[in-house]
């Protein structure tokens, strides 16, 4: 992708939908994000003591487990696993979505950490045909709402609408009392970092992710989706969501070398935006050819300006391109 006009201050490109520059070429949404953003150290505080709080509150209360954590194996969730894991000492349970697209080098990853942290694990693998026909329809065409592509590809978006309706569907069915999530920093905002879940919402969430595949697609995935009648009948148990890494020390190259003293290793299978998917830099590259911006651009213009990221790292990770390698075989295992 050659480079197009980007921001002066983050790295979104013109392309971006509503985006416009003033006359220093600073963007419109670096404008908006001023005023947060010098609020943001006592956010990031006030919120890590809320987190203590609610972990001391609810550590030993439930049946089985206190956590159950969306664990891909990836650096940021590994991460996340290991900093609810030693600052609470909870009981977590990891559940890994196989999404027949995690690398060789993420399992292993999986294994050590979850071994290494005294983590059970469950490995959630639906077969083949359904998951090929899931993501040959992701990749076809944009199924889910526009604001939602502009965070992420539709093929991402798909993937990751699965793997929080089966974490929830655990957690309502295990009596588990929070929900956590490795998101980046720049993925999802800290207003959203601590959050009650609620049974309208959730079923609404749940809505939109069936209603984005055709009838006869959807009812081979019943069993991923929620049931209808657990938002009446598990209504008190509706967990906490919880995604630490918006308000904990976040650097990169910090986290890598944390990670690599249980033996975590960085993936070299695996594009530049991930550490665990083999299907990424295909669904990228749809997201791409279909929007004319990369998927990730928000997020990591979110850490530029937050300045947890360097603006450099920044261009070179969205504006080098794509592994065409890792297109190719993506799009060969899914026959397109
Ligand atoms: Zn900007």
């Amino acid at each position: 992708m050659s480079l197009p006009r980007i921001c002066t201050r983050c790295i979104l490109p013109e392309t971006f939908p509503g985006i416009s520059f003033d006359e220093d070429g600073v963007c419109n949404y670096c404008h908006r994000e001023e005023k947060a953003l010098k609020k943001s150290p006592q956010k990031k505080a006030l919120y890590r003591d809320r987190l203590d709080e609610l972990m001391r509150g609810l550590k030993g209360v439930a049946p089985s487990y206190d956590v159950v954590m969306a664990y891909s194996g990836g650096k940021d969730s590994s991460y996340a696993l290991k900093l609810i894991r030693e600052r609470y000492g909870l009981r977590i349970l990891a559940v890994t979505f196989d999404n027949h697209f995690v690398s060789p080098m993420a399992w292993e990853n999986i294994t050590k950490i979850t071994d290494s942290l005294g983590i059970d694990l469950i490995r959630f693998r639906p077969p083949w045909p359904i998951v090929k026909t899931i993501f040959r329809h992701a990749a076809a065409e944009d199924i889910f709402p526009a604001p939602t592509l502009l965070r992420a590809s539709a093929i991402c978006t798909a993937c990751i609408g699965l793997i929080k309706n089966i974490v929830l569907k655990t957690a309502l069915e295990m009596s588990i009392p929070i929900v956590a999530f490795g998101w980046s920093p720049g993925q999802a905002p800290i207003q959203s970092a601590i959050m009650k879940t609620n049974p309208a919402f959730m079923g609404q969430n749940t809505k939109v992710l069936k209603k984005a595949f055709p009838g006869e697609i959807s009812k081979e995935m019943a069993a991923y989706f929620i049931p209808d009648s657990y938002f009446e009948e598990y209504r008190a148990r509706f967990p906490y969501n919880v995604h630490p890494l918006a308000f904990f020390e976040y650097d990169e190259e910090a986290v890598k070398k944390d990670l690599e003293k249980m033996a975590w290793q960085v993936p070299t299978d695996t594009d530049t935006n991930s550490t665990n998917c083999l299907l990424n830099a295909f669904a990228n590259q749809c997201h791409i050819d279909r929007h004319h911006f990369h998927p990730y651009v928000w997020e990591i213009a979110n850490m530029v300006r937050q300045g947890i990221m360097g603006r450099e790292e920044g261009i070179k990770k969205i504006y080098s391109g794509q592994d065409m390698a890792m297109v190719k075989y993506a799009k060969e295992k899914l026959g397109i």
